[in-house]
């Protein structure tokens, strides 16, 4: 585990991060770190851009806390398992959970699907570009999930790279061990995992069929019961990261750089 400062206020902020770089911060943030953390000039928090590494920072504003200077780097940018949370967006609080939690687990993009069963037909990318930021912050996580414009699935799999593996999580497949499934996916040279997750209405049956004649497709069971969407999320993140992911030693997937869709 790496040393993180759980206690300290982390803050992301979009600007390039240099010693003794001046960086302006918008109105909600500087309300958080004077407001309701009641910070002032010469305290210390943590910033990150998901590009420069982690930066402790001084307070420097005159009246209001919205300016810092940066210090000293205190992490350096790490890189995380290219793996991507292929969805069917669920809605507002399950879609706020699954976008947090993903983050958590180490995706790198979150990719959402509209399927056939799918019930919900806008989604909102700048919140769920704020619950990235906002579980990156609390995570001490140094790597930004991209979030990717919504796609049908028919044009996501018309447009996905096929030597990315797809691990499709299917309720309807046969119960297999997933541990000893994904152990057995050879190691090291694919490009990463596209990880898809479909709605609460399950896949329909030509869905099906079409995933199970795409390349390199694995059909995943995640156990006898059929789980809800988001936690079927969070249960294929963790069987992922924990046989071809970063909890694996050594990691089987290629980092993704930062910043990389
Ligand atoms: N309404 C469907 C269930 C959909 S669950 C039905 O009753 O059959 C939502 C999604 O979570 C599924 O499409 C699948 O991707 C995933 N999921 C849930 N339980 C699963 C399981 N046991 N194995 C694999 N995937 C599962």
């Amino acid at each position: 585990m790496p040393q993180t400062d759980f206690n300290a206020p982390r803050l992301f902020v979009d600007a390039p991060m240099s010693t003794a770089a001046v960086l302006e911060l918008d109105r909600d943030q500087a309300n958080y770190l004077g407001n309701v953390l009641r910070l002032a000039p010469g305290n210390t928090v943590l910033v990150f851009n998901g590009r420069d590494g982690e930066w402790q920072a001084s307070i420097s504003g005159r009246k209001r806390a919205d300016r810092l200077t940066l210090l000293t780097q205190v992490r350096s940018q790490d890189r995380q398992p290219d793996l991507h949370l292929v969805f069917a967006p669920l809605k507002h609080a399950r879609l706020d959970y699954m976008v947090q939690k993903a983050v958590e687990m180490g995706a790198s993009a979150l990719r959402p699907v509209m399927t056939r069963y799918t019930q919900v037909s806008r989604i909102n990318l700048e919140r769920m570009r704020a619950n990235v930021i906002e579980a990156a912050e609390q995570c001490g996580i140094l790597n930004l999930a991209v979030v990717h414009e919504p796609a049908t699935l028919a044009q996501y799999l018309a447009d996905r790279d096929q030597d990315r593996r797809l691990l499709f999580c299917d309720e309807h497949a046969p119960v297999e061990n997933p541990i000893a499934a994904l152990s057995a996916i050879a190691a090291g040279t694919s490009p990463g995992i596209d990880l898809l997750i479909g709605p609460e209405g399950g896949f329909a049956e030509e869905e099906r069929n079409t995933l199970l004649r795409q390349a390199k497709i694995y059909r995943l069971s995640l156990g006898p019961r059929i789980l809800r969407a988001d936690t079927a999320a969070v249960a294929a993140m963790t069987v992922a990261q924990a046989t071809l992911g970063d909890w694996a030693a050594p990691c089987a997937l290629p980092a993704q750089v930062a910043g990389g869709g």
